[in-house]
């Protein structure tokens, strides 16, 4: 049987982070907070473009016990690195720590301003995360929104939630010096159980949006590929140039402005055909968001299956097609999946590998998940992982 990667019920994660941070630091800590990952249901390299999203959190978590100190030092463990890191609180600076200690020192740097004296006399904090890492299911914005939490609560800050989401997206753009766009950490923090949320990623606002999988008999399986990340740096880069050259072309500041109505016609007035694809893929996918978060907030999921399965799959296609950032294994995933009767399946964050999800009748995830575990074997690729996307809560503190 295929085996499905299950995230640990909150109450041991909570009882065997606290045990570390005993043995870590020799004390109890003063609380215990945790941020989920997110996975991408809809609208897939639209945000650089003010388009639309609709991610939703996972039950997949990182946990993060922690504890004021007077020692001026931030002390961070992470029972996944397996390494202690230690940088000065009153002297904290990008640069200060590098590696996964970014993550967490960037969020204690980026909110600093907000408090007086609190926090640069010290704290200790130890991280256990469940979210795969690299999986593209935003380890790194569990992490950051975990710690943010975390700080917030302890020294009592005051801070907004999107204070919080600019302060973790701060962090990993300012102290990490990783890109990140905004989309997972506004998940981490705004996601409520049992909804997504329809992220307009022109001023960062959301909208909850209901979507009870299990209420109504469906599942969202996710599949990480395992396919090596080649080429990403180069390619995203290309491939948001290339969309603002189509803005440009199109006269308009981004893709986002430009009518649905109409758009095919416009876009066929863009001379460079590579431009003219990756702008259609766009503006598509906008509206394919558009009518799929219009869908959630009228009816059910199980009353607009058809469509919604409709969307993703046209969403993977254009990706594969238009916007040309799926792999094979990519491709082998949603193939295998669709055939095995999943609803819909699309890869699902930046591409050139990461994960596919694929949404099934509940009681056929093991015979989805075969199927692409068995097309993954005879193309010879690395057996893929398999989760459930359960539609969690945001960050917050557990203890
Ligand atoms: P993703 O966010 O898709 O998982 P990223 O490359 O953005 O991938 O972030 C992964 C990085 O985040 C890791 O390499 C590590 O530096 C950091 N990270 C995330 N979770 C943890 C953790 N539990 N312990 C230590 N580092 C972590
Ligand atoms: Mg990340």
């Amino acid at each position: 049987m295929t085996e499905l990667h299950a995230a640990p019920h909150d109450a041991d994660a909570i009882e065997k982070v606290s045990r570390e941070f005993r043995e870590a630091f020799g004390s109890e800590p003063e609380g215990v907070f945790s941020a989920p990952g997110r996975v991408n249901i809809i609208g897939e390299h639209v945000d650089y473009q003010q388009g639309l999203c609709v991610p939703m959190a996972i039950s997949h978590r990182c946990f993060v016990a922690a504890r004021r100190t007077d020692a001026g030092v931030v002390r961070m463990r992470s029972v996944q690195s397996g390494e202690t890191v230690e940088a000065s609180a009153p002297g904290l600076a990008p640069g200060a720590v590098d590696g996964w200690a970014s993550y967490v020192a960037g969020v204690v740097w980026a909110l600093a301003d907000r408090f007086e004296g609190g926090v640069a006399s010290g704290v200790d904090l130890l991280i256990d995360g469940y979210v795969p890492l690299g999986a593209g299911l935003s380890s790194s914005a569990a992490l950051e929104c975990a710690v943010a939490a975390a700080i917030e609560e302890l020294c009592k800050l005051g801070t907004t939630p999107h204070e919080r989401i600019r302060a973790a997206i701060k962090a990993e753009t300012e102290f990490a010096g990783a890109a990140t766009g905004g989309l997972d950490q506004s998940a981490s923090i705004l996601c409520e159980e049992g909804h997504a949320i329809l992220l307009d990623c022109r001023d960062f606002s959301t909208t909850s949006v209901p979507w009870d999988l299990a209420g109504q008999g469906l599942a969202l399986l996710i599949i990480d590929t395992r396919a090596p990340h080649s080429l990403v740096g180069g390619e995203y880069a290309e491939r948001r140039a290339q969309a603002e050259a189509g803005a440009r072309a199109l006269g308009v500041e981004s893709l986002r402005d430009v009518p649905f109505e109409g758009a095919s016609d416009a876009c066929r007035g863009i001379t460079d055909p590579v431009v003219q694809r990756r702008s259609r893929h766009i503006i598509n996918e906008i509206e394919r968001v558009r009518e799929f978060a219009e869908i959630l907030e009228t009816g059910s999921i199980r009353e607009g299956l058809a469509r919604i399965a409709e969307l993703l799959n046209a969403s993977h296609d254009s990706l594969r097609d238009d916007y040309e950032v799926t792999v094979p294994e990519l491709d082998v995933a949603v193939e295998a999946a669709r055939e095995a009767g999943a609803h819909g399946a699309r890869m699902t964050g930046g591409g050139f590998g990461g994960s596919v999800i694929a949404l099934v009748e509940a009681d056929r995830v093991e015979t989805v998940a075969g199927a692409v575990e068995s097309a993954f074997a005879e193309h010879s690729f690395t057996e893929p992982v398999f989760f459930l996307a359960t539609p969690s809560r945001g960050a917050g503190r557990d203890r």
